[in-house]
């Protein structure tokens, strides 16, 4: 392991890392990564939600070993095969009005996000944008600028981009009436209406601290975009395509976006996203937004299995359920672990805020974190932290994930926490792995 470690260290440098822990994987399998020396270590993050059905599940084998083997090109670009075509279709019944949609076929949520910034901008022959403080769309130039991350504020945003506050039930620092006022205030003024193109949201703002919005916000959002004539990008990456409990988490909002993007878990762990929106706005140009592998066949198969596992297997009923037995044990945890702020999420998208005090809701130090991470890594699970100041836990454990092993990420974290509250780990020891 160490080798890998040092042969690791000694060719990536600090561009493209961003990790929490020393943990480094030989394989995997179902919840599980092992290192090279066979120790298993219970994944409660599975790559931030990419390797969304487990590593290694039997029909993501299967239909990329079919795929590859048998590869009828490699680019939707320029011939059409028939995995990605299944899986457009696939996605495309999964919407409200499927008759009139279009799919386009990426790599990652970055490059979706890019594409439906560039769409839509088109479209609608507006540039200015709506966004919100804490979101995170992307490492692309465009899906980056219309992010408003603390830890991303080493590149502008675009010009004309509006941020603001994401509704926090929590903290309570802005309601849902203020949010709307400030935005509403925007349009009037430096903002007009008719100069915005979009408003593009996490219907669940996981990067930005695993925020569920309150009621209401989304509604307003889309009464506000209908009324001036503004569309709605929803960014369904992370918490998408089951994750949230629902199939899509906009579903638990009773609105219809006009412009999703799909990301992560669509691969089950290989690279795949999607942008999906009416057939006015995606047939804005041929060969708009194009990348040579786009569609290739060994994605997309992946991508129609993981659509096809979660409807046979059940799992959109799955992660509500075991997301309500992992959000309750770790509700109890917070008896006696007075550090534990917030237990909340939807489905397996769950979030554990961390605070100093429960009364002043100040959150812990990025270090405590970072520490309670690092020990429950030598305990045998892996998590990561995300928020605005780096203190929420984040789980977005595989929709498989089983109830002894909702057990063991409980049992785990109740021993991490206390080993940390009784200074078992220095801010020496995670000071390697403090990356956002
Ligand atoms: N949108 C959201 C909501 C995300 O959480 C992320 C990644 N954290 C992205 C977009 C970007 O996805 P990727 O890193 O796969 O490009």
């Amino acid at each position: 392991m160490n080798d890998l470690l040092e042969r690791d260290a000694r060719i990536v440098g600090q561009v493209g890392k961003l990790r929490f822990s020393p943990l480094a994987a030989a394989r995997g399998r179902g919840s599980y990564l092992y290192d090279a020396d066979g120790r298993a270590v219970l994944d409660l993050s599975m790559c931030a939600g990419a390797a969304g059905l487990g590593y290694g599940h039997p029909a993501i084998v299967e239909a990329v070993s079919r795929a590859v083997r048998d590869m009828a090109g490699a680019s939707l670009l320029l011939h059409a095969n028939p995995d990605a075509v299944a899986l457009g279709e696939q996605l495309l019944a999964t919407m409200p009005d499927p008759d009139d949609q279009r799919v386009w076929f990426g790599h990652a949520g970055s490059d979706a996000n890019d594409a439906a910034v560039r769409i839509v901008q088109a479209a609608t022959g507006r540039s200015r944008f709506i966004s919100f403080i804490g979101s995170y769309h992307g490492g692309q130039s465009g899906s980056m600028a219309v992010s408003g991350h603390s830890a991303m504020t080493h590149t502008l945003p675009r010009p004309g981009l509006v941020l603001l506050p994401y509704p926090d039930p929590y903290r309570g620092l802005f309601s849902v009436e203020e949010v709307f006022r400030l935005l509403d205030f925007h349009l009037e003024t430096v903002a007009p209406a008719d100069q915005v193109a979009a408003v593009i949201v996490e219907p669940i703002m996981s990067d930005g601290g695993l925020i569920v919005p309150p009621s209401g916000f989304f509604a307003g959002l889309r009464q506000r975009c209908d009324r001036h004539g503004i569309l709605l990008i929803v960014d369904e990456v992370k918490v998408g395509l089951g994750r949230s409990g629902t199939f899509h988490a906009f579903d638990a909002e009773g609105i219809t976006p006009d412009v999703v993007t799909f990301g992560k878990g669509l691969g089950g762990g290989l690279p795949l996203s999607a942008v999906v929106g009416s057939v006015d706005l995606m047939d804005i140009a041929p060969a708009f937004a194009m990348m040579t592998t786009s569609g290739n066949p060994v994605s997309t198969a992946a991508g129609g299995a993981v659509l096809r596992t979660i409807a046979d297997e059940g799992l959109v009923e799955a992660a509500a359920t075991q997301g309500k037995l992992l959000r309750n044990g770790i509700r109890e945890l917070a008896r006696d672990h007075t550090i534990i702020g917030d237990v909340r999420g939807r489905g397996l998208a769950i979030g554990v805020d961390l605070v100093d005090n429960p009364e002043s809701k100040a959150p812990a130090p990025v270090t405590t974190a970072a520490k309670v991470i690092l020990r429950c890594y030598q305990l045998g699970v892996h998590l990561l932290y995300v928020g605005l100041s780096g203190n929420v836990l984040e789980l977005t454990p595989a929709l498989t994930i089983g109830e002894e092993e909702i057990s063991q990420a409980i049992d785990v974290l109740d021993a991490a926490l206390a080993d940390v509250a009784g200074g078992a780990v220095t801010d020496d020891q995670v000071a390697p792995y403090m990356m956002w």
